[in-house]
């Protein structure tokens, strides 16, 4: 994937306070809507856990808008970032908690699963932490027939017992399941220009037998 897709290593935002924004607004939605917020956000000089802290959820609500269920996510940004101001003093101070502390801490506050608690270590925090997401289930059970509904943390392990615990390997390694399912290993796969074709029991016809339903 590298070979085509280049290093990706990436998470779209400049600061740790946007990276930790994006991952609350991206929950069941897609990325094109998260900017549209994130601008709202920048505009208003609201892109901080600082500012939201001090905001009414209401007036997040306006902001968030086109990031969809904006009231829950609202409702979340604001206890979320309260919490982390009253706790931690800032958000610096709970994202230098050590990386087990971290996630633990992350997966108990309300509103944040494994895969947001991941991408904060893991992008926002630059804590090594494989990020699983639907776009690495889907690839992971086609190309390699593991079973669709495998635990979030049983395929977790399945990354970090393979692959050495470095920070930039586990943040390109994330991105590039992103890019190959959004370019490729859609819905709807086009396995016909897919890079991973070769390897993908779903494509390739010599494991006809074994072939994985979507
Ligand atoms: S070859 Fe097809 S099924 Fe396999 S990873 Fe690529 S797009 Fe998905």
């Amino acid at each position: 994937m590298r070979s085509v897709f280049g290093f990706l290593n990436w998470w779209p935002g400049d600061t740790e306070d946007e990276i930790f924004i994006g991952a609350i607004l991206t929950q069941q939605t897609t990325w094109l809507n998260v900017e549209k917020a994130i601008s709202n956000l920048k505009g208003s000089r609201a892109l901080s856990i600082r500012a939201l802290s001090r905001m009414e959820t209401s007036d997040i609500e306006k902001l968030v808008r086109p990031s969809g269920y904006y009231r829950q996510k609202a409702g979340r940004l604001s206890s979320l970032s309260s919490k982390i101001i009253s706790d931690y003093g800032s958000l610096s101070g709970l994202l230098g908690l050590d990386t087990k502390i971290l996630r633990k801490t992350l997966l108990d506050m309300r509103g944040i699963g494994p895969e947001t608690a991941d991408s904060i270590v893991l992008y926002a925090a630059g804590k090594p932490t494989f990020v699983i997401d639907a776009y690495t289930r889907r690839i992971m059970h086609r190309v390699f027939g593991i079973p669709a509904d495998i635990s979030y943390d049983s395929l977790k392990a399945v990354f970090e017992s393979a692959l050495p615990q470095k920070l930039e390997l586990y943040k390109d390694f994330h991105a590039q399941f992103v890019e190959l399912g959004k370019r490729y290993c859609k819905t709807k796969p086009a396995c016909g220009e897919c890079p991973a074709a070769k390897l993908c029991r779903y494509a390739n016809p010599k494991f006809a037998p074994a072939r994985l339903k979507a």
